[in-house]
């Protein structure tokens, strides 16, 4: 390479990946008080945090998501360590490690890992942060996105019990968005079934779909021998009509899994809770079972769903834990956050309180301790780097929006008193330290 081409190159702008984007100010400010929200909210409900490794072993995914998902199958981003992750010794060819496509696996792999079964009473735990998947990006679907989650496992309980934990649950939700902010939300209801009576529904449907295969599009046709489940999940236009007709499975459920059902639906009648059951409900992956859900938000085009969740009871055992049950949910904070500015409900960020137009270098020195002096007090202060001329500070000033300028100048550092100005109406007023403090915490004269 030339000399030439090699300086072109390196001037070359680096752009960040297709699929992934900056979070800037001011929009995350709105991102902190959603997340705020969720600690607080969660924690009335006796949930605590728990923090997750960005990155696993590659099995863990493949295991308990199922390898014939669309997740595991086309959208993991998968690396070879060239060694095996639990032993750096050890150098395992093949073995590889993938970034989160979700959490849940990771909070049941933690659950086992840490015999948090021996807990008292059921383990409640959230999460919150980036998940990685390679799906097509568009408005509300990003490669990077993230998430706020949450998870019960319990080791005992009748079908009762399991049923007002899946009612809690949503309750809490419902509390989470209500104080978002997040308006015009639905929620969305369907139980799966289990082992017993799911395999049976699944045959029925796909006989069912056999009959009608000629009027399926191409994708479709292909589910009804590797996932008939997904077929419920088509958006095409001319599938619609034929989707109604199918059987549903919530008509299928073995007496357990009905009684469940109509006990959680009983359970959020109680709690004041509106839904509507949606037979076409089945979740992407596959250790759910019986109780799924999803929440809607408007303002969000066709990626419309905030939030997703169920029930996979099983999930830890297969993953070599002890026999527990489980429910959670994850929330999809990139699109709770497109909601809210579609409504138009902005962060009110933080605004900026003084700014300290200072003059001659010499005086530089005093605009430092005032600053620290006033931020101590709570107080946002900007510090110009450099001296500037007072007309133009004040102008600066104005444009950041600043609600007060601080003049420190020979006479105000000789003197001790400050020369405080309030942008709105340009009323001054010339106070000694202590009392500017009190005046601007309070923006009016002690
Ligand atoms: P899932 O983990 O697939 O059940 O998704 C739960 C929620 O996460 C969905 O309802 C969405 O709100 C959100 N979500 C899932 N995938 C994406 C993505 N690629 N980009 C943005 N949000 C997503």
């Amino acid at each position: 390479m030339s000399e030439g081409a090699g300086k072109a190159h390196e001037k070359r702008k680096i752009q960040a990946i297709k699929g992934v984007r900056d979070i800037l100010p001011p929009e995350t400010a709105l991102w902190n008080r959603v997340e705020q929200t969720a600690h607080e909210v969660f924690a009335t409900y006796g949930f605590g945090e728990i923090r997750l490794p960005i990155f696993e072993t590659t099995e863990l995914f493949a295991r308990s998501i199922g390898a014939d998902t669309d997740v595991v199958s086309k959208e993991m981003y998968t690396f070879a360590t060239g060694y095996d992750p639990h032993s750096l010794e050890e150098s395992i060819p093949g073995r590889t490690i993938t970034l989160r496509p979700e959490a849940t696996a990771s909070v049941c792999r933690a659950y086992i890992e840490h015999g948090m079964h021996t807990l008292p009473g059921n383990v409640k735990l959230y999460y919150m942060g980036p998940m990685f998947r390679r799906e097509r990006p568009q408005k509300g679907r990003y490669r990077q996105f993230y998430q706020i989650g949450a998870e019960v496992l319990s080791h005992s309980g009748d079908l009762k019990d399991d049923a007002r934990v899946d009612a809690e649950v949503i309750e809490m939700l419902t509390t989470f968005f209500e104080k978002a902010g997040l308006e015009g939300t639905a929620l969305y209801l369907n139980s799966i079934g289990c082992k017993e009576c799911r395999p049976k529904y699944v045959e029925l449907l796909r006989a069912a779909l056999a009959k009608v295969k000629d009027k399926l599009g191409p994708d479709s046709q292909r589910r009804i021998e590797t996932n008939p489940l997904r077929v419920l999940d088509s958006k095409l236009e001319s599938e619609q009509a034929i989707i109604e007709k199918l059987p549903r499975i919530a008509e299928h459920l073995c007496p357990d899994c009905l009684e469940e059902y109509t006990e959680v639906k009983k359970q959020l009648a109680m709690r004041g809770i509106s839904y509507t059951q949606n037979f076409r409900l089945v979740r992407g992956l596959d250790y759910y079972m019986r109780t799924t859900f999803e929440i809607t938000a408007p303002g969000l085009g066709s990626q419309n769903a905030v939030c997703g969740g169920g029930r996979y009871d099983g999930l830890v055992e297969l993953l070599g834990g002890p026999p527990t049950k489980g429910i959670g949910f994850a929330i999809g904070t990139d699109r709770v956050i497109l909601s809210l500015q579609d409504m138009r409900k902005l962060p009110v960020e933080r605004a900026l309180e003084v700014y300290v137009a200072w003059m001659g270098e010499k005086n530089y020195p005093a605009a430092v301790k005032i600053a620290r002096r006033l931020r101590d007090a709570g107080l946002a202060v900007e510090l110009p780097p450099g001296e500037m001329k007072f007309g133009k500070a004040l102008g600066l000033a104005d444009k950041l929006g600043a609600r007060y300028a601080l003049i420190i100048g020979d006479d105000e550092v000789a003197s001790g008193q400050f020369t405080v100005k309030r942008l709105e109406d340009g009323e001054q007023k010339k106070l000694g330290e202590r009392e500017l403090v009190a005046y601007l915490k309070a923006g009016e004269a002690p």
